[in-house]
């Protein structure tokens, strides 16, 4: 079969693109926007936090990590599968999702959080 060289959609498609914006955003130096239904990472108020450990108990990848004596909880955040299991099951309501994008990582990384 003979390749058409002059394909007439493909070149429309290409000038109409030169005058608009780009589709994509050059996230990370650029800021990320997204939408409603984005879950976003989990946050967790400390204050309120009793260390039940119940989170760790559901979180389906095993990112959680609690120490009671400590009083310390720590996420990795590379893990985390943003499925909000853990939120839903926080008996005392301290976990939350916020709408915001992971910092960018190479490398596994996690965060602790402590109730001095
Ligand atoms: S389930 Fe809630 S209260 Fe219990 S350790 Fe996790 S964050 Fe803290
Ligand atoms: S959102 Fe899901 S994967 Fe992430 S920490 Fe909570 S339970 Fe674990």
């Amino acid at each position: 079969m003979r390749r058409r060289f002059f394909n007439a959609p493909m070149i429309k498609t290409a000038l109409r693109s030169l005058f608009k914006a780009p589709a994509t955003v050059k996230f990370p130096t650029a800021p990320m926007e997204y939408g409603e239904i984005y879950r976003g990472i989990i946050e967790n108020d400390i204050e309120a936090c009793i260390f039940c450990g119940m989170c760790v108990k559901k979180c389906p990848a095993g990112v959680i990590d609690v120490i009671r004596d400590e009083k310390t909880w720590s996420i990795d955040r590379s893990g985390c599968i943003q499925c909000a299991n853990c939120v839903t099951n926080c008996p005392k309501k301290c976990l939350k999702m916020v709408n915001v994008a992971p910092a960018a990582m190479t490398e596994q990384s996690v965060e602790s959080l402590v109730n001095a």
